[in-house]
Order: C-alpha cells, then structure tokens, then sequence
C-alpha cells in the first residue's frame, strides 16, 4: 500500500508555515486519540500516521528533505537524509519529542486537573453484574432465587475505615493527593491509578490488619432475589446497595442481575407471545378431529382442527401465552400446523394412496389453481 502524503495526513497544505502544521496536528491528534476512540479501531493507526507525519513536518531539515524526495528520503535506499543528525526513525519511540504537545493534550482530554482536584478519599464500591439463566418456565412463572455473590463488604474490624485505631490517613506520597500517576507508554503518555494508593490519594499509616487499609474485605454473599414473572432476555434487575462496598465507607454499588432466558424445545417466544409448530398427520388434516397440545404453565390444551387443514394454519389460544412485566397482561399463545406427509409406507398402504389419488382429482384445489395459472404462462409466452 502507498504511504500517504504526510502533508495529506495532516491536512495541511504544502508550504503551510509551521505554526499551521502544529495547529492542524493538534487538532487531529485529539481527534484520533486512543482514549477517545476505544470503539473505532483504524484510530490508532490513522493516530500512529498523523504522529509520523508531524515528526518529520516540524523538523526543518526533515521536512526539507521530505520536500525534495519524499517517503524515499526516510526509507534507507536513499542514503542522504539519513545520515543526518539522529538517525531518524519514522516508527520509532520518539515520545520525549512529544512531551510538550502532549502535556497540552491531556490537559484537554482528561479534563481531571483543575476541575475534578483531588481524588476522592471515600470511592463508591462497583456496581456487580450477575448472569442469571432461566428456563421460559420460569419466566412464565416468576421464581425466587437464592445467588451467591462473590463481593466486597465493609470491614467488620475497622468500621469500614481501613484504618488501625481510629488513626488518621496521609496524602499519598506517590502522586500527591492526585490518585493518578502519569507514565510513558510506546509514544504517548498514559495516566493510570496510583498503584501506592489505588487511586484513593490517600495511604493509611496504621492499617487496619483485617483489611489491609481497604475498609472492605472480599467475601461472597447470599441473597435471594424475586424475579418477576415476565422478564425476558435482557432484563436487568437492579437490587440498589447490593454491590460491592465502597473503599474506606465510600457508598456501596448496586448489583445488577442480567437475564437469560434460554430457548424453549416447544415453545418460541415473540414478545409476550408463544408460538407452536405442530405437526398433523395428513389424514387428520383432512378428515378434521382433535388434537391434545401443551401449554407453558404445563396443562394442556384441546384444539379443534378444521376440516380441510393445510399446513401453515394458525388458530390462537387466548392468554396462553407470557404475562407481561409487571402488568396484568398475558399474551396469546399460537398454533400452526404442519401437515405431515407420511414415510416407510408398506405396499398394501400404497395402493389404498394411489387408489385414493384416481380418485381425488376435484380434491386439491391449490394444485388446480397453481396448474392453471402455469397454463396461463405457458399459453403467453408462446403467444
Ligand atoms: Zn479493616
Ligand atoms: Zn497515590
């Protein structure tokens, strides 16, 4: 693939002054930032491009060298640029040229220092996700359901403090209070958790031994939860407090239970309706009769088959099917049928069908209709 333009990259044009090129560079580089484009993944090289594009464009003799040779004056056949001062390497590690840009930037993109100021001392413990799988049964009828729930609950020892005897916490010495630390990382700048603190900015100097300072400890907890009848895949279920607890007594989480409903061998749910394929022997089809089919609360159903039936009939069983999330409703339930047509016939079976057949010719009216119509066709084209 062709390298693009470095002037392109940039959006500039060329003989834009260097004032121009660092405004445009800046502004794209915000643009394609990782941190802002975690869901687009060209980002990053389109990143990588506009980066080298800027370190040879802000560079006088780079830049006059890209001017006469272009991409050639860097790939090494070419001997001349580069030779010169530094030995240049487009994808190299070349994040110190950065730092001044960059310190602009994350000033911009984090927007922490300054507005948010100090780490909070007391973080919220995390909300907790639980999957929770249930038949369509259940979700039919509505179940209690005892969880067990790995999490973090305050400690019992030092009230949830982390601290040993009621002693007072200290500013983190690692990044002053900030609860983040910056670091180099390939070529941009990274700010991450203070790992002395956790990001708390603040270290206990008497910790309490139960918790080691954290104010919380790691246990897994039980509770019952009432789903309600209804739920469907995808309902979220938010039980508030129920999460883990917060560092030092910070407020807790909330838990949230994801539902699954799994698929069903006989029933298909459509919203609040279910549907049922069920299979009719030919003969009953024809001839019409009864026929027995389940229902989801487990009882069973007598359905009424018409004479005539073709596959493909439906007929409806009021409020047989799902009820609906915290109302009063309850969905229908459908039938279709499917007329089967019958195998491993034995001889004697045979000869009653073909007898039969002779006999049906005014029996069938789709194939009458379909025969025609083909007729029709058959007749234009020759016409
Ligand atoms: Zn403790
Ligand atoms: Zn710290």
């Amino acid at each position: 693939m062709a390298k693009r333009d470095y002037y392109e990259t940039l959006g500039v044009a060329r003989g834009a002054s260097a004032e121009e090129i660092k405004k445009a560079y800046r502004a794209k580089a915000k643009e394609l930032h990782p941190d802002r484009n975690a869901a687009n993944p060209d980002a990053e090289s389109r990143f990588k491009e506009v980066n080298e594009a800027y370190e040879v464009l802000k560079d006088e003799q780079k830049k006059a060298a890209y001017d006469r040779f272009g991409h050639a004056a860097f790939d090494g056949g070419m001997g001349g640029a580069r030779g010169g001062a530094g030995g240049f390497r487009p994808n190299g590690d070349f994040a110190s040229a950065f730092s001044d840009v960059f310190d602009d930037l994350f000033g911009d993109i984090m927007g922490q220092r300054g507005a948010q100021g100090r780490a909070r001392a007391a973080a919220r413990g995390n909300d907790l996700r639980y999957n929770l799988r249930i038949s369509l049964e259940e979700a039919h009828q509505g179940l209690t359901k005892t969880i067990q729930v790995p999490t973090a609950v305050a400690c019992g020892t030092c009230k949830g403090t982390g601290a040993e005897g009621g002693s007072e916490p200290l500013t983190c010495p690692t990044c002053s209070g900030m609860g983040k630390v910056r670091a180099q990382q390939g070529f941009f700048t990274v700010e991450r958790t203070c790992p002395t603190c956790n990001g708390l900015g603040q270290t206990i100097k008497n910790p309490c031994k139960t918790c080691h300072g954290a104010g919380r400890v790691e246990k897994e907890k039980t509770l019952s939860v009432n789903i309600p009848a209804g739920v469907e895949t995808g309902t979220r279920i938010r039980l508030a407090g129920e999460g883990e607890a917060g560092m030092r007594g910070g407020p807790t989480g909330d838990l949230y239970i994801f539902i699954e409903v799994k698929d069903h061998p006989i029933f298909v749910r459509d919203g609040a309706d279910l549907h049922c394929r069920v299979p009719v022997s030919m003969a009953t089809a024809a001839l019409g009769g009864d026929i027995e089919v389940p229902t989801i609360d487990g009882g069973r159903a007598r359905v009424k088959i018409p004479e005539g039936s073709q596959t493909g009939r439906q007929m409806r069983l009021r409020s047989k099917g799902m009820p609906v999330l915290r109302t009063k409703d309850v969905g229908d339930m459908f039938i279709e049928l499917s007329v089967e047509t019958p195998v491993n016939l034995t001889a004697r079976q045979k000869e009653l069908l073909r007898e039969f057949d002779k006999l049906s010719e005014q029996n069938n009216p789709q194939s009458a209709g379909f025969f025609s119509a083909v007729k029709g066709f058959w007749d234009s084209m020759k016409g």
